[in-house]
């Protein structure tokens, strides 16, 4: 089975995780202190949730303490760091201004941008930027946020997001399809939510009505044998989290697809969703799917050149990352071979 060892030197990509997650309750502090804000609870419970809803009220309350283009730059820049120490080289972070009160979207995102230059000037992992819509806002704002990113154009924004509960919005994929089949027009990657708030024909609306190329979650197509068949055909990458998927009570560590959707073949990676709050990094999560499945380190770079190829990115940079897939690959066979 992997070691943590080998799972911290092995190269990795993160292509799930929401920016809203991010933030270590030391940041969380320091953010309320300049402010003068207090804490919703005591710092130590900062991050124990009594359920879904409470989760998403703290999630926008962190939110709601960046108030400038320079603390959002702080907090993308922070991420990168974090991807550092991880052994990340690429990673497609989400960022929902629905969720972002105290500052306008033009601000938050042109912050978050400048976050991930600063990064990527210092040497630190290359971070790429998806902007999201969430089922449950109106369309108008939806509208506005699509304008915004039309017109502001940047390399490290690479794609177009969909989250928010599918339960509570279901005239969401009808009102949202005109919007992202605009940005997919702009040469922009689709990622939605999907087949985890709802079942299969989720995930089947998410592709036809969508036009999604890649599905964050997904897990629930396991129980449709026909687009699981659609899904290997298309080659439609699950970007799955684990975790996440175990703490929300959708299933148990023992009942989780993730092993039988990799042993059918589908394009899945492991993700952390949102690292900070579930209390899991990425090395984490992936010996935590390692213990599960009894996988070595062969599995989980397989997940990882199913991110490659999965990533919205240049084919350029795409041969840039599976020749460092293959020079670790080529470390592992050595060693084997001792
Ligand atoms: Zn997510």
């Amino acid at each position: 089975m992997a070691t943590l060892e080998q799972i911290q030197r092995m190269p990795k990509l993160e292509l799930h995780i929401h920016l809203e997650g991010t933030f270590d309750p030391e940041t969380v502090c320091l953010l309320a202190e300049m402010q003068g804000i207090s804490l919703p609870r005591p710092r130590q419970h900062l991050f124990d949730f009594s359920g879904l809803s409470d989760f998403l009220d703290l999630l926008d309350w962190i939110c709601s303490l960046v108030q400038n283009r320079e603390t959002a730059q702080q907090i993308a820049y922070r991420h990168a760091k974090y991807a550092q120490e991880q052994g990340i080289l690429y990673t497609e972070i989400i960022v929902n201004p629905s969720h972002w009160k105290n500052i306008r979207t033009g601000e938050l995102l042109t912050g978050v941008l400048e976050g991930f230059d600063q990064a990527g000037a210092d040497g630190l992992p290359d971070c790429r930027l998806l902007v999201s819509l969430r089922r449950e806002q109106d369309t108008a704002s939806a509208r506005r946020t699509i304008e915004w990113i039309l017109s502001h154009r940047h390399p490290r924004l690479v794609g177009v997001s969909v989250d928010g509960n599918e339960a509570c919005s279901q005239d969401s994929n009808q009102r949202f399809a005109p919007l992202l089949a605009r940005a997919a027009e702009a040469g922009l990657g689709i990622a939605v939510h999907a087949g985890e708030s709802s079942g299969p024909e989720g995930v089947q609306e998410a592709l036809e009505l969508l036009g999604a190329k890649r599905i964050d979650h997904g897990v629930r197509a396991v129980e449709d044998l026909k687009l699981l068949e659609r899904l290997l055909r298309e080659r439609i990458p699950l970007n799955i989290c684990y975790t996440s998927n175990v703490a929300g009570g959708l299933y148990t560590p023992g009942n989780h697809p993730l092993g039988e959707l990799y042993s059918r073949g589908i394009s899945v990676t492991v993700n952390t969703d949102d690292p900070q709050l579930l209390r899991v990094s990425l090395s984490q999560e992936l010996q935590r799917v390692a213990e599960q499945y009894h996988w070595k380190i062969e599995e989980l770079l397989k997940l990882q050149y199913y991110a490659v190829d999965a990533a919205f990115c240049t084919e350029e940079r795409r041969s840039e990352l599976l020749s460092r897939l293959h020079q670790f690959e080529a470390t592992c066979q050595n060693l084997t071979a001792f």
